[in-house]
């Protein structure tokens, strides 16, 4: 009898050391050795970017798989080892999660876990939870906190909008020496697949995007709508180093999946990424390393927020705002503090109406056209030129042009979470719709017959 397996982990990695989606990438070729079919490509989830403990992208992996129901103990068996041997256990931060789920459908209710575990804050016991109701299995190290995500990726089934990532990797000898890429290529690769690949390059500063930093085992990771586009974009960009192997992700990377929509600024709740609309209460401040801070208030509640200084073109933005200004935010809640309110880290902020700015000036003289001076509160003007004083003159109302569009603004691509959809996405959003990815062939690379 054939068996439908889902596969989730999340948490093996620490900042020092390791890459869950490397994890991943293993397991895919031991369980391919094994014979296991792949139901979907390997699923990288990223969830609530907010959340309080967790510093990194918060990334969890799902993989899909049918096989022999006699092959399941192999298969578990496989994974475990893999994960025991890959995780960073010494990491205090680190508590690797590991979920077996069965069943070709996930059920409405473990998706509607991961939808809050992707836009909110959940707990282990809810977790622990359907994994009982729903006679799945469940491994934690640790405090056991990675049962959370790794039940959220097996939960998000990506039906609705999704993109994809192709992930190369390093050799470990080369880890934690600097990546070697061809910056040209990837700014041919660019203009080849655009606007079918995003975040390629820093359009501001030219860097390349697709390089992370730091000691972990990704050489590049290429972002485009679909499997197809990736590879080929990954067969034009040169690397100055071997690519140890590859693998394609089906991910919710650049999709906004984490923001919820409130009504109202009073539903505003520390940790949950949010999108509301309010009016700016007065012209923004801007305090050390120029971040700019603006409220906002309906007539429920009001709320601060926070421009930085590395989300560029959306810092600039924002600085141009005046009270009576209508706006949509898009960010993660920040608790308050004793110096600080409730303040939203904006990721994006659409102007809806701009109020008018009005400044106000002093007459001119009617006989010889000279700037007129006030000679006093309701006094009237004085010509200081010619003499001429009246008390029926008053000051001139004149409407300024604004610096600031009613546009969305976005921060800039070096700046923006995983999540964040980027300008060049917009319109390409996928449809609800479960039958709209089909597997290409090479979706990973040739599997090393002679590791075996
Ligand atoms: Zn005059």
């Amino acid at each position: 009898m054939m068996v439908y397996l889902h596969i989730g982990m999340d948490d093996t990695d620490s900042p020092s050391k390791g890459c869950t989606t490397y994890v991943a990438a293993l397991l895919v070729e031991r369980l391919a050795k094994l014979g296991v079919e792949f139901t979907d490509y390997p699923n990288l989830v990223r969830l609530n970017p907010n959340v309080p403990w967790k510093t990194r992208g918060n990334g969890a992996l799902c993989l899909r798989v049918r096989c022999e129901n006699g092959m399941v103990e192999d298969v578990k068996e496989t994974v475990l080892t893999l994960i025991e041997e890959h995780s960073d256990f010494g990491y205090q931060g680190t508590d690797p999660g590991v979920v077996f789920f069965f069943g070709e459908t996930v059920p409405a209710e473990v998706r509607a876990f991961a939808r809050d575990a992707i836009q909110s804050v959940v707990k282990v016991k809810d977790a622990v939870r359907l994994v009982k109701e729903f006679g799945a299995e469940a491994v934690g190290y640790k405090s056991g906190r990675g049962i959370i995500g790794a039940l959220a990726a097996v939960g998000e089934t990506l039906e609705g909008d999704h993109t994809y990532e192709l992930i190369a990797y390093r050799l470990s000898t080369n880890c934690g020496t600097q990546r070697q890429i061809d910056a040209v290529s990837v700014k041919v690769m660019d203009e080849a697949t655009a606007p079918l690949t995003f975040n390629n390059v820093d359009p501001e500063t030219g860097r390349v995007l697709i390089t992370p930093r730091g000691p972990d085992p990704i050489l590049l990771g290429i972002r485009g709508e679909n499997s197809e586009i990736v590879k080929k974009a990954f067969d034009i960009v040169r690397t100055g180093e071997p690519v140890e192997r590859w693998v394609i992700f089906r991910t919710n990377h650049g999709t906004d999946a984490h923001l919820r929509r409130l009504t109202s600024i009073g539903d505003v709740q520390p940790y949950q990424p949010i999108i509301v609309r309010g009016t700016v209460t007065k012209e923004p401040r801007i305090i050390p390393l120029r971040h700019i801070i603006f409220s906002i208030e309906d007539d429920t509640a009001k709320i601060d927020c926070a421009a930085y200084e590395p989300t560029g073109d959306l810092r600039k933005a924002a600085k141009q705002l005046i009270g009576g200004d209508e706006v949509e935010v898009s960010g993660g809640v920040r608790p308050a503090s004793e110096t600080r309110p409730l303040t939203v880290n904006l990721e994006k902020m659409r102007v809806i109406k701009l109020a008018r700015k009005i400044s106000l000036h002093n007459p001119k003289c009617p006989k010889c056209s000279k700037t007129m001076s006030s000679m006093g509160r309701a006094q009237g003007f004085r010509c200081e030129k010619c003499g001429y004083k009246s008390k029926r003159l008053a000051k001139i109302q004149i409407t300024e042009a604004r610096d600031l569009n009613e546009a969305l603004y976005i921060t800039s691509p070096h700046s923006q979470r995983h999540l964040t959809k980027p300008f060049r996405r917009y319109g390409q959003e996928k449809p609800l719709d479960p039958a709209v990815f089909k597997m290409i062939r090479e979706w990973h690379s040739p599997i090393s017959v002679e590791k075996f």
